[in-house]
């Protein structure tokens, strides 16, 4: 008998020694790192409202009571029952139900009247029908990637049972080795920007923290084939973690299936969903592009059914000497701030992935609270000594007033920007700018897949801005719905109308103007003097934003590619205006940075500076060492640095 089936048996026993008598359990599983508790009573269960709770923090472990598949009432008989129970106004669009397991899935409009206050309504449920209710929201904007997401796991359900179980397994078996140690090597992103990857390792754990690639430098990964990587086989591998969605982060997660790993991802339901749109999207433009991506969308299918989504504040066992916990990061939709605890008691690292320090239109600022950390991982884009932003009110100003220029000379304003995050910010910005009219109402034209992109952040409320959040809980505030958003969906004929037409803002993918349909704008309006190209967000060395940040109005014609009507001879003249204006970044800008590290609880005994270019991580490093007295590190790729 393994020594897992044991320790599942001894906690069978437990359970049932702390069980009222007239309770019974029928059996205890691990499902990932969630313990899974079948009872032939769950009616019975759900009466005593807190024995979950109190199960929970005397085995300090996660716990999910179903029902015994044996004790379930028939779905028909159960839906009307839920009906019945559920307020009408909480708008179920689907009961889904899975007898292999007792859930139903309740899709709706409004999750929080499913839920109940405290759970009341969920317990209602399960007191009325034994079932275990599991409750997802209706997108309030239709998106297919969520639809997809959704209708895939289900078709996959009992492959990725199986999946959990085995990580459940991985994460709750003996643990091998007596010896103490942390580790961190760096596979990427260090004195640069992309290809965001590290290992952090003990004797008994190895755990990847993301897997980007680098944008605009074209088939450079991290140093994944290091032996500290998979160059000791992808099953040493216990865990995979995504801080963010961003390509720079997650584009080679995919891959990791195709070398043969096949253990779980941990990061958030919104990163899961974007990371799946934007994974298949690197995909298509680089087919669109002719080159060969280094994998498929069956990898993507892949990565998407080994996810286990965790949210902000869980504190979830990932391997038998880890603990994760994510917190918000400021930075996109779902982005995480990756904290672990290893051993016990023994050491902490917290992964700051990306950031953004203050509070945006769209999130809350990140989070630097935590019970402990010694050593910390920072990002430092904009960590160089003068990287100082505009504020964003003076910022949201410039924009306004680029905006207004360019109306009265009947042209069109271009932007281009990240699907995800910034494009969300602008449009807060113009929403709310055209209702009080500081701009003259025009249409906002979304183009690649900003549209979609936003409706993830719709179907995702609970991870923007408190304030925002409350707007989009109500309908007919929710500013993402205002009518001046126009999806351009109907491709190459839509945009020559566009072009052609009246004075309108034009939000485009991709946001470093690497590829994507801002080559089509491009084409269409770079040699209309009276429109304006606006950069918003940060531009790496080598993209095309860079360089025409940088002033080159003559771009060859092969750089702009089919979309932007190259034939690949001859050039395309820029005659369009050209605008920066920061204080839009999803990240925090020095002072942020600082702010982050300065106000940060407990204070970190190390700080590895990654994540930016040459100058900036060093400028960071020497300045937090300078002023914070703490040991500061600048690391290069391919270091490893022992803690403990
Ligand atoms: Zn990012």
């Amino acid at each position: 008998m393994s020594t897992v089936e044991q320790q599942l048996d001894d906690l069978e026993a437990q359970i049932t020694s702390e069980l009222p008598s007239d309770i019974s359990v029928s059996s205890v599983k691990y499902e990932g790192p969630e313990l899974v508790v079948y009872t032939r009573d769950p009616k019975k269960f759900a009466q005593q409202g807190d024995l979950i709770r109190q199960l929970a923090s005397k085995l300090r472990k996660r716990i999910t009571v179903r029902p015994d598949p044996s004790v379930l009432s028939r779905p028909e008989q159960a839906r009307e029952e839920i009906m019945n129970v559920v307020p009408e106004d909480a708008g179920v669009t689907d009961l889904d139900f899975h007898a292999d397991t007792g859930e139903v899935v309740i899709e709706a409009e409004k999750p929080g009247m499913v839920i109940g206050r405290h759970g009341s309504t969920l317990r209602e449920i399960t007191k009325t029908v034994g079932w275990t209710p599991e409750v997802v929201r209706t997108p309030p904007i239709e998106s297919s990637t969520v639809s997809n997401v959704r209708s895939f796991l289900k078709q996959e359900r009992d492959d990725r049972r199986d999946i959990l179980e085995k990580v459940g397994r991985q994460i709750h078996r003996e643990e091998m080795s007596d010896d103490e140690y942390v580790r961190i090597t760096t596979l990427g992103c260090c004195r640069e920007v992309g290809r965001a990857s590290f290992i952090l390792s003990t004797p008994e754990t190895r755990i990847l923290v993301d897997c980007g690639d680098k944008p605009g430098a074209e088939g450079e990964v991290p140093y994944l084939h290091a032996p500290e990587a998979l160059g000791a086989g992808p099953q040493t591998i216990d865990a995979v973690v995504l801080t963010h969605a961003h390509l720079d982060h997650s584009a080679l997660i995919p891959l990791l299936f195709k070398y043969g790993y096949d253990g779980p991802i941990y990061c958030t339901e919104p990163t899961r969903d974007l990371m799946g749109l934007l994974t298949l999207d690197y995909l298509d433009v680089a087919a669109k592009e002719g080159r060969s991506p280094p994998y498929e969308s069956e990898q993507v299918r892949e990565a998407i059914k080994h996810c286990i989504p965790l949210e902000y504040g869980d504190v979830t066992d990932i391997a038998p000497d880890v603990k994760l916990t994510f917190h918000n990061a400021g930075h996109i939709l779902g982005s995480a701030v990756s904290h672990f605890h290893i051993g016990d008691g023994l050491y902490n690292v917290a992964f700051s992935g990306d950031i953004h320090y203050d509070d945006t239109r769209l999130f809350n600022g990140a989070v630097n609270d935590f019970p402990r950390v010694e050593t910390l991982v920072l990002e430092s884009t904009y960590g160089g000594r003068n990287d100082y932003q505009t504020d964003q009110a003076d910022s949201e100003r410039t924009l306004k007033e680029v905006i207004k220029e360019t109306y009265e000379k009947d042209g069109k304003v271009v932007i281009p920007a990240f699907a995800v995050g910034r494009s969300q910010e602008i449009m807060l910005v113009l929403e709310e700018a055209m209702r009080s009219g500081d701009i003259p109402e025009m249409p906002v034209h979304l183009d690649g897949m900003i549209w979609e992109a936003t409706a993830i952040h719709t179907t995702y409320p609970e991870y923007l801005r408190d304030d925002l959040r409350d707007r989009i809980f109500h309908e007919d505030e929710n500013p993402f719905l205002a009518e001046q958003f126009n999806h351009i969906d109907a491709g190459e004929e839509e945009r020559q109308e566009v072009a052609d037409g009246e004075p309108c803002i034009i939000l485009s993918t991709s946001g470093m103007v690497t590829g994507g349909p801002i080559m089509s704008w491009l084409g269409h309006l770079g040699p209309d003097p009276d429109s304006t190209l606006v950069f918003v967000g940060y531009q790496a060395q080598g993209t095309l934003g860079r360089r025409i940040q940088n002033g080159w109005d003559e771009i060859p014609t092969s750089e702009v590619g089919a979309m932007g009507g190259g034939d690949g001879r001859g050039t395309l003249s820029l005659n369009m205006g050209v605008e920066t204006v920061d204080g839009f970044s999803g990240h925090a800008d020095r002072a942020g940075l600082e702010n982050f590290v300065k106000t940060m609880n407990p204070r970190p005994e190390k700080v590895l500076c990654v994540h930016g270019d040459e100058r900036s991580t060093q400028d960071l490093s020497s300045a937090l060492y300078h002023d914070y007295d703490m040991r500061t590190f600048a690391p290069k790729n391919l270091e490893t640095f022992r803690f403990l």
